[in-house]
Parts: structure tokens; sequence; C-alpha cells
């Protein structure tokens, strides 16, 4: 027999925010098909008319669009098997549900809500799983053909056999077995005539040729109605593979309450789309010894075996130092231009920086990449660059909360004899040096000061640092001197010489 080119999809419904999980679900998705040389396409399944805005639909592009996990197939670039969107399918499916009512494995419902609703109550008081009775599976069919006739309110049930087992047989589960007699006859089309996720899902997997249904743990409930629904068209199921819920950090499903969920969060606080799409992939899953991959990494080495069950956790710990990592690994052009939002949002830099500001930028970024988690903290950290007035009280009472031992070191350096007496020929050097100093050229002034003084770093550069800093620790001094240049040191030491009386 000849085999399927693989075709895998996913099918956001577009309500909210563009969730990670999307992503992620995405991602085993895309691996999936093109490790196996297939398509991938993304179907939006707004058939809840009420809750599905087009904000949140191109909320999904944008955010796709961003990670990199480029759809074959879609709403907007198309393809052989559109529309794409089940709210232009709409006329496809009642012809799909009519097929079934013909062939005997679905029928029209009439029982009104009340008649349900005193159903549920009567099932509750009796402590009994809640679910259709069945009552309209035996009507005549010349008493539904009278019934629709009258143009009598109804919807469409799918007959689930009343005996044995639906067996899903998942690729990572393996056998999965549900009693039909637990299982509802899920309606298929509604009173008003549109259909259902669960029979919109399936006629558009099988007409989308999907061979490969890759979505998440919490759908698998829904999966024997869809194998039933397979064998009531007569075809052929796809394979089924549930992937493991993402968790927050006390494991319980991931929700924005304890745990950033949007993507578009992740975007906005400057964590880059490698990242992202290499921290998802880590998710229940191990790529073994070396974790920072890119992403044709990642599909080149995937083997969807691999997936572990044991619920992945969101941790945003390890996704910073995923970031962390990334920023490191990245062109600094590239990261420079990424983090200029961060800095203009900063003030530190405008439209119309000059080539030096520039200059000065990407050097900023090339120091603190190293130690910053997101970019966003990478223009938090600047401050020292760009903030040349300081209060020293307000430094200490961070530090006090920080690190007790330090908590009177920077008052205590200025008010040194020493202290001052290196910030006086520190300023001297200072004033005989050009306007640029190059980092080497401040790494020897300082070391001059502390051979002229006859003192060691804590004597001396500690003062240094306070007053060209404001903090008793952080930047190497002489990146600050180089890139902030002669005027603005001299102008950071004389405000604070003069704030706080020095000399
Ligand atoms: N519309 C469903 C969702 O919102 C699709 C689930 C599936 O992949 O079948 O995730």
């Amino acid at each position: 027999m000849e085999k399927k080119r693989v075709r895998t999809r996913i099918a956001p419904s577009p309500t909210g925010d563009p969730h990670v999980g999307t992503a992620y679900i995405a991602l085993f998705n895309l691996a999936f098909a093109k490790k196996h040389g297939g398509d991938f396409l993304l179907r939006i399944e707004d058939t809840d008319q009420t809750r599905s805005t087009v904000e949140s639909e191109a909320q999904i592009f944008e955010s796709l669009k961003w990670l990199g996990l480029d759809y074959d197939e879609g709403p907007d670039n198309g393809g052989n098997y559109g529309p794409y969107r089940q709210s232009e399918r709409f006329h496809i499916y009642g012809d799909y549900a009519k097929q079934l009512v013909d062939n005997g494995t679905a029928y029209h419902c009439f029982c009104t809500q009340e008649r349900l609703d005193n159903l549920r109550d009567r099932q509750k008081a009796m402590k009994k799983a809640p679910g259709y009775d069945g009552h309209c599976r035996a009507l005549s069919k010349e008493e539904v053909e009278k019934r629709l006739a009258a143009g009598e309110e109804n919807v469409v049930r799918l007959k689930m056999p009343y005996e044995g087992e639906t067996v899903i047989k998942d690729v990572l589960r393996g056998e999965v077995r549900f009693e039909n007699n637990l299982i509802d006859d899920q309606v298929l089309i509604k009173g008003d005539g549109f259909p259902t996720y669960h029979l919109a899902n399936v006629v558009d997997d099988h007409l989308m040729e999907i061979t490969h249904v890759i979505r998440a743990e919490e759908w698998i409930s829904s999966t024997p109605k869809h194998i039933q629904l397979y064998r009531a068209f007569g075809w052929d199921e796809p394979e089924f593979v549930h992937m493991p819920l993402l968790r927050n950090a006390d494991r319980t499903k991931i929700s924005k309450r304890k745990n950033p969920t949007s993507l578009i969060y992740y975007r906005e606080n400057g964590y880059l789309k490698e990242s992202m799409v290499n921290f998802l992939g880590l998710m229940g899953y191990n790529v073994g010894e070396n974790e920072i991959l890119s992403l044709d990494e990642f599909i080149e080495g995937f083997d969807i075996t691999k997936v572990s069950l044991g619920g992945p956790v969101f941790d945003l710990v390890k996704l910073g130092w995923v970031n962390n990592q990334h920023m490191r690994k990245k062109d600094l052009a590239e990261l420079v231009e990424l983090a200029k939002p961060f800095f203009l949002a900063k003030g530190y830099i405008t439209e119309n920086s000059t080539e030096k500001e520039l200059e000065a930028l990407t050097k900023v970024v090339e120091i603190l990449r190293e130690g910053a988690i997101t970019l966003k903290e990478i223009a938090e950290l600047a401050d020292i660059y760009y903030v040349d007035s300081f209060e020293l009280d307000k430094v200490t009472e961070e530090m006090n909360k920080n690190e007790r031992k330090s908590v009177e070191r920077p008052y205590h350096a200025i008010e040194d004899e020493t202290g001052k007496k290196s910030i006086k020929l520190f300023i001297e050097k200072l004033n005989a040096a050009n306007e640029e100093i190059t980092a080497d050229e401040a790494k020897a002034m300082l070391h001059d000061t502390m051979e002229e003084i006859g003192e060691g770093p804590g004597k001396v550069l500690m003062p240094l640092r306070v007053v060209i800093t404001g903090r008793g620790k952080g930047a190497e001094l002489y990146n600050v001197i180089s890139i902030i240049g002669k005027t603005r040191t001299l102008k950071r030491i004389n405000e604070m010489v003069a704030k706080y009386n020095i000399f």
C-alpha cells in the first residue's frame, strides 16, 4: 500500500490571548511533519461564534510567525484544502450530518431544554452520571419526518454503541479504552444548525487529509467519540498522539493566574523567539545532553516517541536560563536590534540616536547579555550607563535588602581619607584625558591611581565606583568609564562630590 504523505495540523479556537500551549502543540506538529517530509497546517476552529474574535485570530497568526512556527497552509496563506477557517466551512457540515442520519448512525433529537434539565436533575438525585438517555433514538422515521416538516427545533446526535469499548491506539500511551455505555450520544449539529467541535473537527481532519492528530491530553476524552464518527462515515481514522499538558510549578494545569500563559507577554518582556521555541521543545521531551538548540536542530533530531508523559513544568527559571544562553549565542548586531525597543522605552536611546550612541548601546548590550535573562532586563540593568545622577540613600537601602554586609560600604568608602584622595587624583587624571577613553586606557588610569596612592582596590576603586556608578558593586568600572566618556564621568563625580560634601 502506498504510504500517505504525513499531514499534521493545529486547530486552535481564537478566544483570548495566544496561548503558550498553542505554540507547544504547534512545535511538535511542525517537527513531526517536517521530520517526515510532510505538511503542517493551521485551521482556525471558530465554531463558537460568541467567543471567537478576529483579534484573537490575528494574534495566533502573528505569534506563530514571530516564533517561526511556519504553517504550510492556513487561513492567511491559503492551500489546496481550504478554507481553513471553520466559519467559512459551515455549509459543509450539514450534508455530512445528513449522511450519518441517512445511514442510521446519527439521529434527530427533539428533546426540549426543559426535558434535558429534568433528566439531568433526576440523574443527579440518583447519583448517576449525567448524559442523554437516548429518548429520540427510537423515534420512527415517519414521526421524525413529520416533526421536521413541522419545523420543530432539533439537534443531530451520534448513536454511540450501547455496548463494548472504543479503543484509542495512542502513539505514546498505547491502548486507551473507553466503555461505550459511559459516553453520551454526542450532539453533532446544534439547534441553530451550527456544527459542534466534534463533527467539524473530524470532518475537517478527514477532508484535509490529516494523518496524525497531535493534540493536548485534555482532548483525549473526546477521541472515542471521534473514532466512532470516523467509523460512522466509513473513513480511516488518523493516528492519535495526546501530548502531556503543560503545568504550573505546583504541577496543576498551566493557568494564567499562576504563570503567564500569553505568548504576547513573553515577547513584550524580551524573551527571544529562539528561546521560547527551544524551551517548549524541552517540555516533556528529552533532547539529550545539549539542551540549547535551534528549531532546525530540534526538527533534525525529532522523534515523537521520545515524548515522556510525566507532566512537564513550565519553569520560568529554566526559561530564563535558556533565554540567557540564546542571547549570548546570538549575533550581537541582531541582538542589539531586538534590544532597541526596550532601550527606547526607557528613554536611553531615541529614534535619532547618533552613530556613537548606538556604538555605546552595542557595548552595553554586549556586556549585559552575559548576566541578564531577558532583553527587558538588559535595559533595566543598563541604568548604570545611562543615568548620571543617583541617590546613595536609595542604593544603600536596596543593598540593605539584598546584601546586609555591604550596607554601609558606599558611605564608608567616600568618607574614608584615602577614598577622598583617590577621587581627587582620579579627577586630575580625567581632566588630562581625551574625551574618548578606551576600556584599556580607563583600566590603566585606574591602575595608575592605585599605584600612586599606594593602596589596593578596596581603598581606591571602591570610592571611585561609588562616585561614578552610585553603587558599591556591579559592572566593571573601566567599561562604564569608556562607555560614558570623560565629560559624563566627571559630571557624575562632581555631582556626587557636591551632593555628599565629599571634600
Ligand atoms: N479547537 C480545539 C482547540 O481549541 C482543537 C483540539 C484538537 O486539536 O482537536 O484546541
